[in-house]
């Protein structure tokens, strides 16, 4: 039973390195960034909210999301696992999750975090071209981050959860090193 929380600033490979694991494991790999690029794309009520934050680098308020990964892991193919990215982003967001994964008796599993120096990250976000990443909005991404995101490395950590991974590195060197620090 594998169950992966992926931490680590914007631009630090989250979304292909839980994608490659969820296929390696075939286990649902859980992006509320996915969710709610698809959400605002189809213009759902949760879509609308979301836009204005998202547009600005902002977080989404707490509750929507938390609302939304409720929801999500009480779906049945979640029962054989899974890999959380882009959540919790914040101390509250732990705290929730915590909660909520002992409400659905699962335990809270091992949080990965990929450690890469922010010049490289800014590079990163620049050549990947989406939509929400024009300079300004990766700066404040990144200010986010650091100040929102950042602490939940010492708050997982003290709970001794925490696989510190280097994502300086290839693609496939992060893979082969994340495979042997979860097995
Ligand atoms: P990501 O693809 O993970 O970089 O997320 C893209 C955007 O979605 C972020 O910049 C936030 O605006 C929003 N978002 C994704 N996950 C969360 C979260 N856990 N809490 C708040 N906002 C989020």
């Amino acid at each position: 039973m594998t169950r992966l929380i992926f931490l680590g600033p914007p631009g630090a490979g989250k979304g292909t390195q839980a994608q490659t694991l969820a296929d390696d494991l075939n286990i649902p790999h859980i992006s509320t960034g996915d969710i709610l690029r698809q959400a605002l794309k189809e213009q759902t009520p949760l879509g609308v909210k979301a836009q204005s934050y998202m547009d600005r680098g902002e977080l989404v308020p707490d509750q929507l999301v938390q609302d939304m990964v409720e929801e999500r892991l009480q779906q049945s193919d979640t029962n054989s696992g899974w890999i959380l990215d882009g959540f919790p982003r914040t101390v509250k967001q732990a705290v929730f999750l915590d909660e909520l994964l002992q409400k659905l008796n699962q335990d809270g599993g091992k949080v990965v975090n990929l450690d890469v120096p922010d010049e490289i990250v800014v590079g990163r976000l620049l050549g990947r071209g989406r939509k929400d990443d024009t300079e300004e909005v990766i700066r404040r991404r990144l200010e986010v981050y650091r100040s929102e995101t950042a602490p939940l490395i010492d708050y997982y950590r003290d709970r001794q959860q925490l696989l510190m991974i280097n994502g300086n590195q290839s693609l496939e060197e992060v893979t082969t090193v994340l495979k042997q620090a979860i097995a």
